[in-house]
């Protein structure tokens, strides 16, 4: 019973990164199957999207938010991360700036977050090699080291954009 009633809410799933990473893009990805080129407003983020994915035949729903203009450390609410049950964690493999940052995104997520959040790396832009400034390798690494799952995704091509978002609903699915 208490499975049912986690899983027939939306859970909220927030996307979190510097500003230009590509958290909305790979939203529209995710929730329309196709890449918008050109910049989105860096300020005014799309809201939340609800989707839900089909895990093992059970349903689960995910609302998921994309954080604009809050990207600056201390400005995403404490409320915002206290009340997430999962965090996408993104960095833009052509930034090294961007990959140095993740550090301080986790620092803030372990101190507001809830101890069980289900958290993911992924290094976005992975279609971007010529300019690549990190290393899978390095992901990889860093991922290990806070023990999160990571991902590389390309909210262009859709390269594992669906698959990140399924791993986090199965996490979400074994946590509930
Ligand atoms: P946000 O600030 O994190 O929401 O980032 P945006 O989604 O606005 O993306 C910032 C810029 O990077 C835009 O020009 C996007 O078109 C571009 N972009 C986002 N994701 C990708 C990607 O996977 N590949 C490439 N080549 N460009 C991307
Ligand atoms: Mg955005």
């Amino acid at each position: 019973a208490f499975l049912l009633n986690l899983l027939s809410v939306f859970l909220q799933t927030i996307l979190v990164g510097d500003s230009g990473v590509g958290k909305t893009s790979l939203l529209v990805q995710f929730d329309q199957g196709k890449f918008i080129p050109g910049s989105f407003s860096a300020t005014v983020g799309i809201g939340f999207t609800n989707k839900v994915v089909t895990v093992d035949d059970v349903k689960v729903k995910l609302q998921i938010w994309d954080t604009a203009g809050q990207e600056r450390f201390r400005s995403v609410t404490h409320a915002y991360y206290r009340d997430a049950h999962a965090l996408l964690l993104l960095y833009d493999i052509t930034s090294r700036t961007s990959f140095d940052n993740i550090r301080a995104w986790l620092t803030e997520i372990h101190e507001y977050a809830q101890s069980d959040v289900v958290i993911m790396l992924l290094g976005n832009k992975a279609d971007m090699s010529s300019d690549r400034a990190i290393r899978r390798d390095e992901g990889e690494r860093l991922a290990k080291e806070h023990s999160v799952p990571f991902m590389e995704t390309s909210a262009k091509t859709g390269v594992n954009v669906e698959l990140a978002f399924t791993a986090v609903a199965k996490d979400l699915k074994h946590r509930a």
